[in-house]
């Protein structure tokens, strides 16, 4: 029996992916993230981190946390501020819809909408922001999701073992985009820590920095651009992107990754964000490379209610280049 609204955060359930075109004899699974009660998968390291910060006695009764965040994460210190009776001050890049900025104020939180194209470093970058607002407010706690270890450790502890127990030894890869790098290093980590020929591949969107500084040790520059699908990929190195614990890095379109999040709710019922849509394109794509059987895991970390007005709007897809989408279902109107 569940007692609070923390406790239903984790044990989502794995539902294997049926209708995709995938090679004979290999299977896709994907757990559901988004059905966290903050709606994915950042509840988890965010009730992670702030037990801990309570227990240390880093975040005090009636406390502030800052944090920068695409939305996700602060729906989760949004949600977890007003259980527990905190000010939230979340910092976000402009990019992020409308609907994840109308959740974090309906939860409470006051929000710091920064630009985009704001570079790392800048005063204005979302980042820097959430450090400047941490630091001009003493005795405020920052989760410094990007560079905290608990952060990947908190999948280590609950996402990883959650996968093994019902995979176990058939899996093959566990494919995931990353942010912070804390689901596919955590994750990645605990699942190679039981078989260790486990594959972990990031899924990197073009204009994110990942996928040159592992296949080539640099942080290109000239290969930081900005993309639409949300909460995935970085501008700057995370700390808690552990490349060791990746064996290979991928790049997705943004076209890609929307058309295989429209392909999963038409065809599996399954209503997702953009960077479900990556994770799972990312799937099909190593599924050609996996000798059958095979097994493939990835997490599907937000739902696509978020993203109404982008994803699964014709127009917005049609203005930003994405093609002409088919119509999902028909509104009519009645009498017609
Ligand atoms: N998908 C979405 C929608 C996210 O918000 C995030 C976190 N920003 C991720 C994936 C990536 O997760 P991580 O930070 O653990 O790499």
């Amino acid at each position: 029996m569940t007692k609070h609204l923390q406790d239903a955060i984790g044990q989502t359930p794995i539902v294997e992916l049926t209708r995709l075109d995938l090679p004979e004899r290999v299977r896709l699974f994907a757990k559901l993230e988004y059905l966290n009660p903050g709606g994915s998968i950042k509840d988890r390291i965010v009730r992670y981190i702030i037990d801990d910060a309570e227990q240390r006695g880093a975040l005090r009764a009636g406390g502030t946390i800052v944090e920068n965040t695409s939305g996700n994460t602060g729906a989760a210190i949004a949600m977890l501020a007003a259980t527990r009776g905190y000010r939230a001050i979340l910092t976000m890049p402009d990019k992020v819809s409308r609907e994840k900025q109308d959740t974090l104020r309906a939860l409470g939180a006051e929000i710091i909408v920064c630009p985009t194209a704001a570079s790392p470093g800048s005063p204005d970058h979302y980042v820097d922001t959430a450090r400047r607002l941490h630091a001009e407010r003493p005795g405020s706690f920052m989760l410094n999701q990007y560079d905290n270890p608990l952060n990947a450790e908190a999948h280590f502890r609950t996402t990883g073992p959650e996968i093994w127990r019902v995979l176990k030894n058939q899996i093959a890869a566990f494919v995931a985009a990353g942010s912070t790098g804390g689901t596919i290093s955590g994750t990645g980590r605990y699942l190679r820590s039981q078989k260790s020929e486990i594959r972990t591949v990031l899924v990197d969107p073009i204009g994110s920095i990942y996928h040159s500084y592992f296949h080539r040790g640099v942080v290109d520059p000239s290969m930081i651009g900005t993309y639409h699908v949300e909460g995935i990929g970085e501008d700057h190195l995370a700390e808690c992107m552990d490349f060791s614990a990746l064996t290979d890095v991928i790049q997705v379109e943004d076209g890609d990754a929307f058309a295989t999040c429209r392909d999963l709710a038409r065809k599996e019922g399954l209503l997702c964000g953009g960077s479900s849509g990556a994770n799972v394109w990312g799937c099909l794509q190593v599924a050609k490379t996996l000798r059958a059987p095979a097994t493939i895991v990835t997490v599907l970390p937000d739902s696509g209610v978020k993203y109404m007005s982008k994803i699964y709007n014709d127009d917005w897809l049609i203005a930003n280049g994405f093609g002409e989408p088919t119509t999902p279902g028909l509104i009519s109107r009645c009498p017609s």
